[in-house]
Parts: structure tokens; sequence; C-alpha cells
């Protein structure tokens, strides 16, 4: 992470290429939220990764407040990133938070666009040449540390020829390392917000939180730095022309300087903040009675008792325990899981789906253990010390085995002997351990 300042400019018109016709978003999209809330709205639709892009609408405390007004525009420029971005490689796409609004049925009307009322009056935030320092000040502490934002700040800016900033790459930091600004009220043309350059200005400072680009890049400009200069149509050119937008700009030139290039320094394809395309759904039940507690990662998923069509990332590692009810035990996987073991690891390729069956329990097992030594089970159940009673709906076969200088000196209750010990009926067994 460098702390720098990174501006988009506006750039003169007689000082830019010929000016392009402006291209529209292809589609217009209507946010079906209501309210104005800081706080991410939970659940997430987005469960692969806590690793998530939320917009946010910000005005100072004198402010007029817009926020109805502009959703819809930064719904289509959310829109408008993500296709751009598949354009660009169909194999990644920002992962931006959305939740599921009640009765939405378009998955950009769902975007989760947060509202802040800033604690200071636009004069406040005019007294720098840009409001970036000052904002992220304010905003100090307010976002998660796996978050990444993208604020509006609709206040003026003294320097107007400044379209949009962030104070950090950060390739592996949100929270307050994390945030992009957009100055709407700029002279750089952003409004109306969501048909024209708003999008661009957005995924141009997007693209430098993520990391873009580091010193190595052999395109880096000579006077501005974290922006590449081979090509004018480089969303990463430090100036913004007049009538862009992000249709006539590509995603690294060449693949030479940020994004899915061949060299040794960082390459924003791999940040943890895009999601890997296609995505699948995925789907867990259960047949009796019990839990399932899946993951993704480190994020815990909505499938306790069990889950339908999540969407998660191609090549997504998910982990399942599936953890009987009492008076029951469990059997076995079906579907993508397979065997007897209560754990599974899936790897998501394709449409996944498992079903984890649990059946009466036929056989209730006590353990105990005398010394320093420990009893497990196959199937697996029991690991004693620790989990030293469970239920089975089949045979059980229990082993001792002796910590480092002790030995097994042999079984009491039920079973004898050393060898291991083969169960069918509920029993209660001890194990015993000697010091050598
Ligand atoms: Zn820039």
């Amino acid at each position: 992470m460098r702390r720098v300042v990174v501006p988009v400019l506006l750039v003169f018109a007689a000082l830019s290429a010929p000016s392009l016709a402006s291209a529209r978003p292809p589609a217009t999209y209507t946010w079906c939220g209501t309210g104005e809330t800081t706080a991410n709205r939970v659940p997430d639709l987005e469960v692969t990764s806590d690793q998530q892009v939320r917009f946010f609408y910000a005005i100072p405390s004198d402010g007029t407040d817009n926020f109805q007004a502009t959703a819809d525009g930064i719904v289509n420029d959310a829109a408008w990133i993500d296709q751009w971005w598949q354009a660009q490689d169909p194999s990644r796409t920002p992962r931006f938070d959305r939740y599921p609004f009640p009765g939405c049925t378009s998955p950009w009307g769902q975007l989760d666009i947060g509202f802040i009322r800033l604690p200071h009056t636009a004069a406040y935030y005019t007294t720098r040449d840009s409001p970036s320092i000052l904002l992220d000040e304010d905003l100090a502490g307010d976002f998660p540390g796996t978050q990444k934002s993208i604020v509006y700040y609709d206040g003026p800016t003294r320097n107007d020829q400044i379209c949009g900033e962030t104070d950090y790459l950060s390739n592996t930091f949100g929270g307050d390392n994390g945030i992009v600004y957009l100055f709407p009220q700029s002279a750089c043309g952003l409004t109306p917000i969501g048909s024209g350059s708003s999008a661009e200005v957005a995924a141009h400072e997007l693209l430098h939180n993520l990391g873009a680009v580091a010193d190595q890049a052999p395109n880096e400009c000579p006077t501005s730095q974290s922006h590449v200069c081979d090509s004018k149509q480089d969303i990463l050119y430090p100036f913004l022309s007049p009538d862009s937008n992000l249709d006539l700009v590509t995603l690294d030139v060449g693949h030479d300087d940020y994004y899915a290039h061949s060299g040794s320094w960082w390459d924003v394809q791999d940040s943890a903040w895009l999601e890997h395309l296609p995505q699948f759904p995925f789907s867990l039940s259960e047949q009796g009675s019990g839990r399932l507690v899946a993951r993704s990662g480190t994020l815990k998923l909505p499938c306790d008792a069990g889950c339908t069509s999540l969407s998660l990332d191609n090549g997504a590692t998910v982990s399942v325990l599936a953890v009987p009810a009492a008076g029951f035990a469990f059997s076995s996987w079906s579907g993508a899981c397979s065997g007897t073991a209560p754990s599974c690891v899936l790897s998501v390729g394709a449409g996944t789906s498992a079903t984890a069956t649990f059946v009466k329990a036929t056989l209730r097992v006590t353990a105990a253990v005398t010394g320093k030594g420990k009893v497990t089970s196959s199937p697996a159940g029991i690991s004693c010390p620790g989990i030293c009673r469970t239920a089975f709906a089949v045979p059980v076969r229990l082993t001792a085995k002796p910590s480092p200088g002790w030995k097994f000196t042999g079984w009491r209750g039920v079973c004898t002997g050393t060898r291991p010990c083969a169960l069918s009926a509920t029993a209660s067994v001890r194990a015993v351990f000697a010091r050598r």
C-alpha cells in the first residue's frame, strides 16, 4: 500500500483527442431501494467473499440531499462498469455489494447504496485543493476493513478540474484505505450521474485503489505517478477526455502495465475484490435432523438449514460440516460431497449441490481416557479428549493412540485387550494409558 493522491484530471478540449460521440449505457436500471442508511444492508447477495465494493452518496452537513435522484445514476454506473469489465476480461468483474430488496427483479436494482451526511459544511471541504484528505479523516473507521467504497461526494470542490481521487494504492486493504471519491460538482461533466463519464471516473479511481499502477510498470507516466502514458485510450491515462465514457477506453492497453500482464509486479486481475466468473449456483440440503456449517473462505454461508441457489465464484472453495441434532447421527453425503465423514470440501467449477443425510441414532458411544492419549472413531465422530460422546447410525470402531512417552495398556468397559474396539450397540468404554 502506498499513500499517494491519484486524481483523474479534466483535460481541456483544446488539448484532447478528437471528441468521440458519447455512448449510452446498454440499459437503464432503476434502484429498488428506499431509505437512507450508512450501514451495510444484510444479508449480502454476494456470498463468495466479504471483500466487496460498496457505493455511497455523501453530502456536506449543509448540503442538499439529492440521494433519491442520484441513486438510479449510481446503479447505472455500477451496471456499466460491470458490463465494461466483462467485455475487457470475461473472467472478472468487481464484487459490488448487493442486497435482496423485496420484489426486486433487476440484478442492478439490488445495489446496496449507502448514504452519508458528513460532519462538516461545504465550506470546510473546499479549504484544500481537493476534499479527499478531509473526507478520509471524517470517514475514518466507518467502513469494514474488507470493504472498498466508491463515494460520490455531492459538494463543491475548490479545484473543479479534479474529477475523482483516491488517496491510496491498496491491493490488500479496504476500510479507511479503500475509499474512492467522485466529484459530480466538478467541471468534468460527470452529471447526470450514470449517463457518461461518471462510470469511467469511478472505474479509473477503483483501479488505483485496487493497486494500479505499480512503479515497475513499463509505461508508467514520467510525471504522473500511478498512471500510464502509452495510450490515451487507456482507462488509467491521467486525463479524462471531454465526452469520454467507459466504452471508449481500454483496461490496460497491451496488458503490460497493471492488468493481466506477465510481469512480476502486482496485477489487479488478482485482486480479491474481483469476482471470478462465471459464478455458479450452489445449494445444500439435508435429510433428517441436523445443521450444516458452510464457509466460503472465512465467510459463513446462510446454509444452516440448507440453502438454494446461492451464486458462488468459479473456483471458490467451500467447506461444509454436517452436525447432527440430538438423537441423530450423520450418515452420508450425496451429490457433490460423498462418503461418511461429516466434513466435506468443495471446489465450485459448475452448478453444485450436496445433501447431508442424518439418521436416527441407533447407538450412543461414550469414551473416556485415563492417562495421556487419544481415542478416535471410524466413522469419525469421537475424538476424545474433546468430543467424547456422540451417536452413530452404524457400527463403530474405536482406536486408542498414546501420547509421546505413554503407552496404551488396554480398554475398560465393554471392550478388552489393546486391539481396536468394535461396537454395534450403545456402550461406554475407557482407554487406559500409562507412562512408559
Ligand atoms: Zn488517476
